[in-house]
C-alpha cells in the first residue's frame, strides 16, 4: 500500500515547470474524433493554429509546428540555416543551455559558451564585447535562452538583440522560448529574434509533443544557402504544405485540436494579462520563499524568471529526498535539480492554468513539506504571499468605490 492514501485522491499537484497542468477545456477539445489530415475541415484546423500562433509570438512571418518534443526545434533552427563548422556563440545560464551547446557540437558547429555561475541572466555587455572581438565576422548566430528552465533566470532579449546591433555584428539571433511563451511577453518580431523556439507543454497549455520554430526573413534567407543535411525538419517542405493547410506528414492531430482552444483561452483571458497573472504568481511565491528564510537560485532582482523558482535548501538538506518525501505525502511535484544544483534545489513552477488558488495550495503544501522535511524554516511565508496577493487584488469594497 502507498505510504499515504491521499496520493490517490484529489488532484495531483504538477508544480513542475512543464509539462504544466492542462485546464479542462482543452483536455475536452482534444477527445474528439480523428478527422481526416488532409480533409478541408483539417486544413481550417491548421490555418486556425498558426494564424494564432504567430499572435502568440508575436509575428507577422510564419511559425512552423513540429511534431516532436522542444528539443527537435532546437535542432531544426540550427540545422536549418547553419553551415558545418559555423561558429556560434551561446550562453551557458543552467541545464538546458548547456544541453542546446552539446546538440551544437554534435551537429558539427563550433560552439562558443560563455560562462555564468547558473544564478544570472545572459549578460548582453559580454555578448556584445565576444562580438567586437570578432573582426572577420565568423559567428553566425548568438543563441540565448529567454527563461533558463532549471534555474529560473530569465534574460532580457530586447537588451541582447542592442547588444549585437552595437557591435555592428550580422549574427543570427536564436530564441529558446520554450518556457516562457504564452506566460511572458515575447516579442519576436519587435525583438529581431531570427528563430525563435517553442514548445507546446509550459505556457502554452498543452501536452508535451509539439514544438515550433518562429522565423525572420534574414533566418529564412539563410535557410537557402545552409548546408547542414535536414530532411525531416527542412522548413521548405513544411512552409509549402501549410500555405494551404497541410503537413508534409501526419501532424499530431489532437494536438491542433487542443491548440486551438488554448489559444482562444489565452486571448479570452487576454495576453497582458496572462503575464500579470504569472508575474503575480511569481511575486507570491518569492515572497513565501524569502519569508522561509531560504534563497532563490536567481540572484538578480531583475531576472527572477515569471513561471518558476528555484528553490535552494540549506546544507545538509538533500532536495531529492526532499521531493520525494512531498510527493508521498502531500502529492506534488517539483522540479527536479541538475548539474551544479544537483540534490541541492527543487523548482516550483508556476505557469499555464495556475491561479491564485492552486498557487496558495501549492505553497501551503511546500510549507509542510518543508517542516515534515525538517528544514529549519520560519513559518508563515504562505501569509506573506497571501498578504502580497490581497494587495495586489486591493479589497473588493474599495474595488467596488472606484
Ligand atoms: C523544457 C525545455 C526544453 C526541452 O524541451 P523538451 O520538450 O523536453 O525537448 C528546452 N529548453 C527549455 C528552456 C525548456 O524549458
Amino acid at each position: 500500500m502507498a505510504k499515504n492514501s491521499s496520493r490517490a485522491i484529489g488532484r495531483h499537484l504538477l508544480h513542475i515547470p512543464g509539462p504544466t497542468m492542462l485546464p479542462d477545456r482543452v483536455l475536452r477539445a482534444m477527445d474528439t474524433p480523428i478527422i481526416d489530415h488532409r480533409g478541408p475541415e483539417f486544413a481550417k484546423l491548421t490555418k486556425r493554429c498558426l494564424e494564432g500562433l504567430k499572435t502568440i509570438f508575436k509575428t507577422t512571418n510564419p511559425v512552423i509546428i513540429y511534431t516532436a518534443t522542444g528539443t527537435g526545434a532546437w535542432e531544426a533552427a540550427l540545422i536549418n540555416t547553419l553551415s558545418p563548422g559555423d561558429r556560434v556563440l551561446m550562453v551557458e545560464t543552467g541545464q538546458f543551455a548547456t544541453l542546446w551547446k552539446n546538440m551544437a557540437e554534435k551537429l558539427g558547429l563550433k560552439p562558443e559558451f560563455i560562462p555564468t555561475d547558473w544564478r544570472h541572466a545572459a549578460d548582453p555587455t559580454v555578448i556584445e564585447a565576444k562580438l567586437r572581438e570578432d573582426k572577420a565576422k565568423e559567428i553566425k548566430a548568438v543563441c540565448v535562452l529567454h527563461n533558463e528552465t532549471s534555474t529560473g533566470c530569465l534574460s532580457n532579449i530586447a537588451e541582447v538583440r542592442k547588444a549585437i546591433d552595437k557591435a555592428g555584428h550580422p549574427a543570427l539571433l536564436y530564441v529558446d522560448t520554450i518556457s516562457s511563451l504564452a506566460s511572458t511577453d515575447y516579442r519576436h518580431d519587435e525583438w529581431g529574434v531570427d528563430v525563435t523556439v517553442g514548445g507546446s507543454q509550459k505556457g502554452l497549455m498543452l501536452p508535451p509533443g509539439m514544438s515550433f520554430n518562429a522565423v525572420s526573413n534574414k533566418a529564412l534567407a539563410a535557410s537557402k544557402t545552409s548546408k547542414l543535411p535536414k530532411s525531416f525538419w527542412s522548413w521548405d517542405d513544411m512552409l509549402n504544405m501549410n500555405k494551404v493547410g497541410f503537413f508534409p506528414y501526419t501532424p499530431a492531430t489532437q494536438m491542433l485540436q487542443g491548440m486551438a482552444v488554448a489559444i482562444d483561452m489565452l486571448h479570452e483571458e487576454g495576453l497582458d494579462n496572462v503575464f500579470a497573472r504569472h508575474h503575480r504568481l511569481a511575486e507570491a511565491t518569492r515572497r513565501a520563499v524569502k519569508h522561509w528564510g531560504l534563497e532563490t537560485i536567481c540572484q538578480d532582482p531583475k531576472s527572477h524568471s515569471p513561471t518558476l523558482t528555484g528553490v535552494l535548501l540549506p546544507d545538509g538538506h538533500d532536495a531529492d529526498a526532499f521531493r520525494a518525501m512531498a510527493l508521498d505525502n502531500f502529492n506534488i511535484s517539483y522540479g527536479a535539480s541538475f548539474g551544479r544544483f544537483t540534490g541541492k534545489m527543487f523548482r516550483i513552477g508556476h505557469l499555464g492554468d495556475v491561479n491564485d488558488a492552486s498557487m496558495i495550495a501549492a505553497l501551503g503544501v511546500t510549507e509542510m513539506a518543508l517542516q515534515l522535511h525538517n528544514v529549519p524554516i520560519k513559518k508563515g511565508g504562505v501569509q506573506a504571499a497571501i498578504d502580497y496577493l490581497i494587495a495586489e487584488h486591493g479589497s473588493p469594497a474599495r474595488k467596488a468605490a472606484e
